[in-house]
């Protein structure tokens, strides 16, 4: 999914943050990768694809800085990082983590669900994930087949 340009930059500015062109860099090598990496993974490949050379301790600051915005997800069980997959509101993010292919789902319904609040007192805290682990639909057919 091609990235809100618009968006991203409204939220970016009304966060008073600003975006470095190492920022955009590493966020659109992750957004092309489509698929939770981890922080080294992400820094080999976008070493592979730029001029400069960036260290793990950069990666996991422009991930940190990514992952404020709530633009970039970190799986926590899995230590990987995944471009978000919904419009970037501040809403709590629901993951479904296929622990088979690894594949990440974002559910946008229960997403939007939550957005409500959670009780008349509590509010939460932006840019949440909730991961539920499970299996794909692809990966329990698989499973399925190989019955005899
Ligand atoms: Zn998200
Ligand atoms: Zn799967």
């Amino acid at each position: 999914m091609a990235i809100d340009k618009v968006k991203l930059a409204e939220k970016i500015s009304s966060a008073g943050k600003t975006v470095t062109p190492q920022r955009i860099t590493i966020f659109r090598a992750l957004e092309l990768v489509g698929e939770p990496i981890t922080a080294y993974e992400l820094r080999d490949l976008t070493n592979s694809r730029s001029d400069e050379s960036f260290n793990i301790s950069t990666i996991y600051r422009v991930l940190d800085f990514w992952v404020e915005l709530g633009l970039i997800h970190k799986i926590e069980s899995a230590n990987k990082f995944v471009v978000c997959k919904d419009e970037y509101r501040d809403h709590i993010h629901v993951l479904q983590h296929c622990t088979s292919c690894q594949k990440i789902e974002e559910h946008r319904e229960i997403s939007r669900l939550l957005k409500m609040p959670l009780s008349s007192t509590f509010k939460a805290h932006k840019n949440q994930v909730i991961e539920i682990q499970g299996q794909c639909g692809n990966c329990q057919d698989l499973i399925t087949n190989l019955k005899p």
